[in-house]
């Protein structure tokens, strides 16, 4: 018998958040039943460089493996079969190739999917990038590529965009918005990321919406109607005021997810995600979730909100392991402040807390416009979000004290 009567413990979702609650449950002493279901084929990798060293070629398949070498962590796994619904009461989960697993503790890691333009499924030459499956069916498109439009200034779109301009494609940065970014890091300091990529040979296009895909036997896919796709190549965007973007691949961007729709009727709380307390429990005892698909209650920001970011994985997975086995009554440390890196062309970028805290932000070391600066956004006096662009050692001091800065309700 294990930690509160776990023997058996089944995680949905064989990524960063599943692979590494399992090896926290394990170092925390778990030794019952650990299965791990994942959708895909592969073994548990690594996304970020999916956007940038992967797809520029400058590093290979296995160089994304995130299991340790050797590493045994006494795993049954289940690839390639997706969980298609949850009895919460019963913890059953039912799996796409007609089984079924009994546990006594349920992890649910399944991440977010890309979100897709209506309509553009199935055409040669549009893509989306959150698997490697995705990077690999972009990297070949890229070889003989030209001419790319990026659909969305998020991370995925401004990283992509960064990595075909280094391969020498020129390329066109379509964002519905005022600059990439701005979402999170605030208008402000978002214009010097705009200016980074305009320097760099993007051409950026602000405030545009595409209406059209345009391409061989497609004759105009109009978006946002049906989801149909097409059989044809695509050779171009339209956008909203009729201006056309000639292009042989477009990279779509525009956010992710939460993977949670085999959850529906389980009677697992959803909103935005699963929705979950401070480590991670969710509304069944028993029943964890973590990662990009989980909502964590914060309570720096008095609201439930899912953390896309690979470091939100690490640091929770430990947590939710801890909740798991102790039936709920481990007493989480406060989740840390979001953090993210993107690495653009040879730019780093750091971030840590919320923007929209903020009603100040001051640049307090080197300038915008070099491309190496930090700056650090306030409410009243309080730092809640710090920024570093090429500044790893003096943001690396600034993240620690945001760590450790006790947790106030915004
Ligand atoms: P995921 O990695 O999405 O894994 C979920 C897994 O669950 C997938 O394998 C999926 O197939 C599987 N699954 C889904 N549904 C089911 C089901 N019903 N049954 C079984 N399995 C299922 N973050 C940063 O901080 N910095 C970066 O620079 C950065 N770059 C990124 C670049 C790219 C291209 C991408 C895609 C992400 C990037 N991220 C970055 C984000 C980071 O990779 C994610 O936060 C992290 O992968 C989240 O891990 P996860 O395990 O929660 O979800």
């Amino acid at each position: 018998m294990n930690t509160a009567g776990v023997n058996t413990v089944c995680v949905v979702g064989a990524s960063l958040a599943g692979l590494l609650t399992a090896r926290a449950l394990r170092g925390q002493g778990y030794t019952g039943r650990l299965v791990l279901v994942g959708e895909e084929r592969h073994r548990p990798y690594d996304r970020p460089p999916l956007s940038k060293d992967f797809l520029k070629g400058a590093i290979g398949e296995a160089d994304l493996a995130l299991e340790g070498e050797g590493e045994e962590l006494d795993i049954e796994w289940r690839l390639g079969v997706a969980a298609t619904a949850l009895d919460a009461a019963a913890r059953r989960v039912t799996l796409s190739d007609g089984t079924s697993i009994r546990a006594d503790g349920i992890v649910i890691a399944t991440g977010a999917a890309a979100r897709e333009l209506p309509g553009s499924r199935g055409l040669a030459g549009v893509h989306t990038l959150r698997t490697l499956d995705d990077a690999r069916a972009l990297r070949g498109d890229l070889e003989s590529a030209r001419r790319m439009v990026v659909i969305g200034g998020g991370f995925i779109g401004a990283e992509v965009a960064a990595t075909a301009r280094d391969l020498g494609l020129d390329v066109t940065l379509v964002e519905s918005g005022t600059a990439p970014l701005a979402g999170v890091l605030g208008q402000s300091m978002a214009e010097a990321i705009a200016t980074l990529h305009e320097r760099r040979g993007v051409r950026l296009v602000r405030g545009a919406y595409v209406t059209e895909l345009t391409g061989t036997e497609l004759g105009g896919t109009e978006l946002g109607g049906t989801e149909l796709g097409g059989t044809g190549r695509v050779d171009g965007v339209r956008l909203a005021d009729g201006t056309h973007l000639p292009a042989d691949v477009v990279v779509v961007g525009i956010g992710a997810i939460p993977n949670t729709s085999w959850l529906e009727g389980s009677g697992i709380e959803l909103g935005d995600g699963v929705v979950c307390d401070e480590g991670g429990g969710t509304c069944v005892p028993g029943i964890v979730a973590v990662g990009d698909c989980a909502a964590w209650f914060d309570p720096a920001q008095g609201r439930h909100h899912r953390v896309e970011h690979w470091t939100g994985a690490r640091q929770r997975a430990a947590v939710a392991a801890a909740t798991l086995l102790s039936g709920g009554t481990a007493r989480p440390e406060p989740a840390r402040p979001a953090y993210f890196w993107s690495d653009q062309y040879d730019i780093k970028i750091q971030f840590i807390g919320h923007a929209s805290a903020a009603d100040s932000v001051t640049v307090e070391e080197g300038d915008p416009a070099d491309h190496s600066f930090l700056a650090v956004y306030r409410q009243g006096e309080r730092p809640v979000a710090v920024l570093g662009v090429n500044q790893v050692r003096l943001f690396t001091r600034w993240r620690r004290h945001m760590e450790t800065a006790p947790v106030q309700a915004g």
